[in-house]
Formats: C-alpha cells, sequence, structure tokens
C-alpha cells in the first residue's frame, strides 16, 4: 500500500477516535448535573415534610392556647352561675357553659386530628430520610464513577491527540490541508473504505475505471462524488 494512504487511513481512525472521547467527554457533567439534581430532589423533599411538621406542630400549639382560653372562660363562666340573680340570667350563663363545651369537644377533635397528621409526617420524614441518604450514597458512587471517566477520557484524548500530531508530520502539508478540510466539511469522515465498488462515505458507486485504480491503493484517490479520500480493502 502507498505509505501516504496508510498513513492518512491510520490519521482517520485517530480522528474516529477523538470525536469519540470528545463526545463522551461531552456527555459527562450533564450526568453529573443529573446525579446532583436527583438528590437535591431527595433532600427538598426532606426540607418540605419538615417544614410541613412545623407548620403543623405550631397550629396544635395555637389550638391548646385556645382550649386553655376556653377553659378559663368556662370557670368565669361557672363561678357567674353563684353570682347571678335571676332564673333567666342563670338559663344565659348555663347556655353559655354549653356552647363552650361543644366547641371545647370541636377543638380537642382538631388537635386530636392535628396529632395523627404529625405522626404521619414523621413517619414519611424518616422515609424521605432514609431515601435520601440511599440516594447521596449511589449518588457519590455515580459521580466518582463519572469523574473516573471523565479524567480517562481526557488523558486518552491527549494520547490520541498526540499520536495524531506525530503521525501528522509524516504527511504532505498539503495532503493534510486537503484531509482537514474533508474532515470538517464530511462529518469527521475524509478517508473510507470502497465496500463492493460503493464509497462507503456517500454510497454511490465507483466508475469500473476508478474502482480499478483504487483498488491497487497505489496512490491517494478521491471519491468523484462526495471527494472523501478512498481505499480498498479485500
Ligand atoms: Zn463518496
Amino acid at each position: 500500500m502507498d505509505h501516504e494512504l496508510r498513513i492518512l487511513i491510520d490519521l482517520q481512525a485517530l480522528d474516529t477516535r477523538i470525536a469519540g472521547l470528545e463526545r463522551q467527554l461531552e456527555a459527562i457533567p450533564a450526568r453529573i448535573q443529573t446525579v446532583r439534581d436527583t438528590t437535591l430532589e431527595a433532600r427538598r423533599e426532606v426540607e418540605r415534610l419538615r417544614a410541613q411538621l412545623d407548620e403543623i406542630k405550631k397550629e396544635t400549639r395555637a389550638k391548646e392556647k385556645e382550649l386553655d382560653y376556653q377553659a378559663s372562660q368556662r370557670a368565669k363562666c361557672e363561678a357567674r352561675l353563684y353570682e347571678v340573680k335571676t332564673n333567666k340570667e342563670y338559663s344565659a350563663v348555663l347556655a353559655e357553659i354549653e356552647t363552650l363545651k361543644v366547641e371545647k369537644a370541636r377543638i380537642e377533635e382538631e388537635i386530636l386530628s392535628l396529632m395523627e397528621a404529625q405522626e404521619r409526617i414523621t413517619r414519611e420524614i424518616a422515609e424521605a430520610e432514609a431515601r435520601l441518604h440511599a440516594r447521596e450514597q449511589a449518588g457519590g458512587v455515580e459521580e466518582t464513577r463519572a469523574q473516573g471517566e471523565l479524567r480517562e477520557a481526557e488523558a486518552a484524548l491527549a494520547q490520541v491527540r498526540g499520536e495524531r500530531e506525530s503521525l501528522s508530520r509524516d504527511v504532505p502539508r498539503d495532503v493534510l490541508a486537503t484531509y482537514r478540510r474533508l474532515l470538517r466539511g464530511r462529518g469527521g469522515l475524509a478517508v473510507v473504505p470502497v465496500q463492493g465498488g460503493i464509497c462507503a462515505g456517500c454510497h454511490v458507486a465507483l466508475t469500473p475505471q476508478h474502482f480499478q485504480e483504487v483498488r491497487l491503493n497505489q496512490t491517494v484517490l478521491a471519491c468523484e462524488s462526495c471527494g472523501r479520500i478512498l481505499y480498498w480493502v479485500a
């Protein structure tokens, strides 16, 4: 095989590898971000439930105060029973006490359901905390793995770029310029094999004459349709 053609084929292999590594590197930060976002979501859920619990505790305290106030009102009413002069006044105070009793029962009912809500949310917090803990651990492992892949891909990229650099020195400047122009303009594919008489880059059939020339692998020949550099693999 022609020496120059051999180098171009190798260059293409390196550039394909470089493009793959670059794609891999580009995807990693988003992956790390997703891991962090998922953990953050789990943490926010714990925070949301804790705030909800605080709110319910506050509401419970307010109801308890209301109950205390109620008790003092009732004590006052009961004391007044001994002071009233007429039956009519007596009945009025009794009616007031009755109203206070009904209200007391209502407040106690409300406090009870608030206590139940507290218990339920406390359980939910424990579950959410367990989920957060598991998420933090899994996230830590995933992130470490992603960071490792990042470093590996960066090291591999540096190495392959170095190889490309030294290989490029063996190609005449004008051939290299053509190669690079094709690489940019043809979706990262400048050197392609001919398979079954067809250019693997644009899938157009070569003329028999052209095909015979390419089969020799003795010169750098371009596809008449897409301009890519062609070679033949038996
Ligand atoms: Zn072609």
